[in-house]
């Protein structure tokens, strides 16, 4: 019978929302979690991809070991809905299918996500959310691996949720529990299409991006651009409104631009002539004209996979 380091993929393609970048040296998609915790015992430093959503990869790609959770009929893309609320799926579940099979079970908690694209471990690494709602609001619990290869669970209160921060990303998720609510299925219908139809209105949905680039600052002083008051002391900002301000709406560096629609979604052209190091060189520009104009530092929320130390996180 095969085992996964004879199914391990030389050069192989990293697919992300991007839709740019380089190769894997290495790639493997376990079965099992003792097939995952045999590919950390081959390389500890291995990167988790999950649907590539938040992730932008340099274009002379990674000699790390890459490992997708996606094989179909594993336990990483199986789900259990129980009446009572409680959902156990496993870490390379597509959320858009979790979200559209929970809400026609009648659970409400994953109908405040639609619109965003992931599987549910980096749904979960990412604390994925927005206005109307995290993912941290619903995990009861989560399973993993940590980079020695041994199970590990967390309750939800042994996890340091925060905004867009779960400080989980030392670990492999390998599946987690929810918890949702007994709701109507029509109201939850409802709501899911208001929220996909609000994201649709205000964000360039099918552009090559990587939703939003920067995290949403919290300012360290009171804010005032020509003679506006833009927020104040303590307050969470748009990270978009700031660009806007700072005039980066519509920049452009080789084959990325500042999406007019959105300014903190960047996008790339074409997937057959984009290059991810032209995002990576917007990005910079970007930060340094906020920072300029406004005196407000950005911190990247899209993660960047770069064999050059000075651009990968
Ligand atoms: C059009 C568009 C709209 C978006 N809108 C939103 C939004 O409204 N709100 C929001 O929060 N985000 C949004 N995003 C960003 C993205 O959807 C989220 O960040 C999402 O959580 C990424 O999940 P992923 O599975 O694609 O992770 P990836 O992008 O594949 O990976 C992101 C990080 O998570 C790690 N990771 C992935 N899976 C695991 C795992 N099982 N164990 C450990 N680490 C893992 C990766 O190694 C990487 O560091 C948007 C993106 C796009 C393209």
């Amino acid at each position: 019978m095969a085992t996964t380091l004879d199914t391990l993929l030389r050069d192989a393609p990293i697919p992300t929302w991007f839709g740019v970048g380089g190769r894997a040296s290495r790639l493997a998609k376990p079965r099992t979690v003792d097939e995952l915790a045999t590919l950390l015992a081959i390389d500890p430093n291995l990167r988790i991809l999950g649907d590539g959503a938040n992730l932008l990869v340099d274009d002379d790609g990674i000699d790390d070991l890459v490992v997708s959770l996606d094989s179909p009929n594993t336990s990483f893309t199986q789900a259990t809905i129980r009446d009572d609320g409680l959902v156990e799926a496993g870490a390379g579940f597509h959320l858009f299918k979790l979200m559209n099979q929970t809400v026609r079970a009648g659970l409400a908690g994953l109908e405040v996500l639609a619109g965003v694209p992931a599987r549910l471990g980096g749904a979960i690494v990412m604390n994925a959310g927005g206005t109307y709602g995290q993912i941290a609001d619903v995990v009861e619990r989560v399973h993993a691996l940590d980079r020695n290869g041994n199970r590990v669970t967390l309750e939800r209160n042994e996890i340091d949720f925060s905004y867009r921060h779960s400080g989980l990303n030392h670990l492999i998720i390998t599946s987690a529990d929810l918890r949702l609510k007994p709701a109507d299925v029509s109201a939850l219908e409802l709501r899911k299409k208001q929220i996909n139809d609000a994201k649709a209105a205000s964000q360039p949905m099918n552009a090559h991006s990587a939703g939003c680039c920067f995290k949403n600052p919290t300012l360290t002083i009171d804010l005032t651009h020509r003679g506006q008051l833009l927020g104040t002391k303590g307050q969470r900002v748009s990270a978009g409104m700031l660009i806007d301000r700072a005039g980066c709406k519509g920049l452009r560096h080789g084959t990325a631009t500042v999406s007019t629609q959105h300014a903190n979604f960047l996008t790339i052209d074409s997937k057959a002539t984009g290059k991810a190091r032209d995002v990576i060189e917007l990005m910079r520009e970007v930060q340094r004209r906020v920072l300029d104009v406004l005196g407000v530092q950005l911190h990247r929320e899209v993660v960047v996979w770069s064999r050059h130390t000075e651009h990968s996180e």
